[in-house]
């Protein structure tokens, strides 16, 4: 008999002296699991062909940190167009606070990357090549032969490989998919970061998935800290009928003694991927992921009791109340959402269609020219046409002003949905300067009557 304090005083990973349990989950899919290989797959093909569509002429999703660039679905949007990460994060918080409070762990057991690499990618190589959970105890038990060194080598082989893709992907969404094409195409001492990075990130993978695996949502996970302070007795949630259940009996006592529906199988505890006993209640290990609700159904189905003994349903439900999805708190969370997802729609369609950001250049902060000792101030100026038509530019001084912009282009032309960025030199005579400084306004014109004006500070010679 389990009582509280054997299964909440440890994780059921660790032993009473502290080491870890290795778990070898039983493979017994269902209808759940088949839905869920489904919804994987499908992630794993968006997340693996993102980098390679093109949506309006650019990359599907790219993230350029370098040039403060980053490309969603064709839209493209600057550092400086901090408002989009506030609504990105803010309403990202609050999906977890709201999917959350109704599903669940609903995004643990379907969409997070660690179930899905793990239990689509990783464990299905390893049942191909190790098979059973059985074998695979037997296997990692056994003393080193020649077949467990071919074994090992060929799992780690195809396991090397599939993180070797899952890692080049990440770095296309980062450097760009024609970079990535040329450098794979090269020696990689020729690119020494991106091919070091393809390496740790190779490395994270093979420690995570290799070895660390259920351990992360377990031990590390922050949100399996925080997701009972989200959840409440009416959040959806993966448990075991106790009414329905207890007291739990082989079937043969059921011939003797009058049992519950729980024939004390153990399948629903073979099959979790983090170890636990659902039917000690629900607990920080579990991740939702269903395994059990398949294992118990199955076992329904072959004595002729219905499903469901172990099902997805709420604490209220579980105990026999009516479960109520509209809550007080699943209005709020999901007004705030609304909030923000109406806010982003509108600042999207009302951006202007012409984006404008002049830097300071990450060099020197002036030259003095030696002939005519007029002071130079390096900026980067950079220009977006999101318009439907050409437009032409051109970069000046606002009003009457010794100084003047000196760029490589003088009138530029942007076509629609095109990127520019050039230097732009401000020339200034010394006599400008006070005390090293001095402060003047460029202006960006287009022929459409389109002005941008942006007060620059410019560094010189403090006498
Ligand atoms: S699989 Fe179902 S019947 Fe078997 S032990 Fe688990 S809850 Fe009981
Ligand atoms: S208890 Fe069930 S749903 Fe929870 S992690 Fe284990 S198998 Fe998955």
């Amino acid at each position: 008999m389990v009582t509280m304090g054997d299964f909440r005083d440890t994780l059921y990973t660790i032993d009473k002296t502290g080491r870890r349990k290795w778990v070898y989950p039983h493979y017994a899919p269902g209808r759940y699991f088949r839905t869920r290989t489904v919804v994987a797959y499908l992630l794993l093909a968006i997340y693996l062909s993102l980098p390679w569509i093109t949506i309006s002429g650019t990359q599907g999703i790219l993230l350029d940190i370098p040039h403060r660039r980053f490309i969603f679905f064709g839209a493209e949007f600057w550092a400086t167009d901090t408002i989009f990460l506030f609504l990105v994060l803010a309403g990202l918080g609050m999906s977890l606070f709201f999917f959350t409070s109704v599903f669940g762990r609903i995004w643990c057991g379907w969409a997070c990357p660690e179930t899905v690499f793990l239990e689509f990618l990783f464990r299905p190589i390893e049942r191909l090549i190790e098979g059973s959970d059985s074998a695979r105890r037997k296997l990692d038990r056994a003393p080193w032969t020649f077949e467990k060194i071919r074994k090992k080598f060929l799992k780690h082989g195809f396991c090397a490989a599939a993180s070797w893709v899952i890692a080049s992907t990440a770095l296309a969404y980062f450097i760009g998919r024609e970079p990535l094409l040329e450098m794979m195409s090269d020696y990689p001492w020729r690119n020494p970061g991106p091919f070091f990075m393809t390496l740790v990130l190779m490395g994270v993978m093979a420690f995570q998935f290799g070895w660390f695996r259920e351990q992360f949502c377990t031990i590390l996970c922050p949100y399996a800290r925080f997701q009972s302070v989200l959840m409440d007795e009416q959040s959806l949630l993966v448990g075991y009928d106790k009414e329905r259940g207890e007291p739990r009996g082989k079937v043969r006592a059921r011939e003797t003694t009058p049992t519950g529906d729980c024939v004390d199988c153990g399948l629903c505890v073979r099959v979790c991927p983090t170890g636990i006993d659902i039917r000690n209640g629900t607990q920080l290990e579990c991740i939702a992921c269903t395994a059990c609700i398949d294992a118990c159904d199955s076992i329904m189905d072959g004595l002729g009791r219905p499903r469901g003994l172990i099902r997805y349903d709420s604490e209220s439900g579980l105990a026999g109340e009516k479960r109520s999805t509209l809550r007080p708190r699943v209005f709020v969370y999901g007004a705030i959402l609304g909030v923000l997802a109406a806010v982003f729609i509108y600042k999207i369609n009302h951006r202007s269609p012409i984006e404008i950001e002049i830097m300071r250049a990450s060099t020197s902060r002036f030259v003095v020219e030696t002939e005519s000792g007029h002071v130079i101030n390096q900026f980067s100026l950079r220009l977006a046409n999101r318009s439907s038509s050409a437009r032409h530019f051109e970069a000046k001084i606002k009003g009457e002003s010794a100084a003047e912009i000196v760029t490589p282009l003088k009138h530029l032309e942007l076509h629609p949905g095109e990127n520019l960025k050039v230097p732009l030199f401000i020339k200034a005579p010394q006599s400008l300067f006070i005390e090293g400084k001095a402060e003047v306004e460029a202006e960006i014109l287009d022929s459409t009557g389109f002005a941008f004006s942006r007060s620059l500070s410019l560094f010189g010679p403090e006498n």
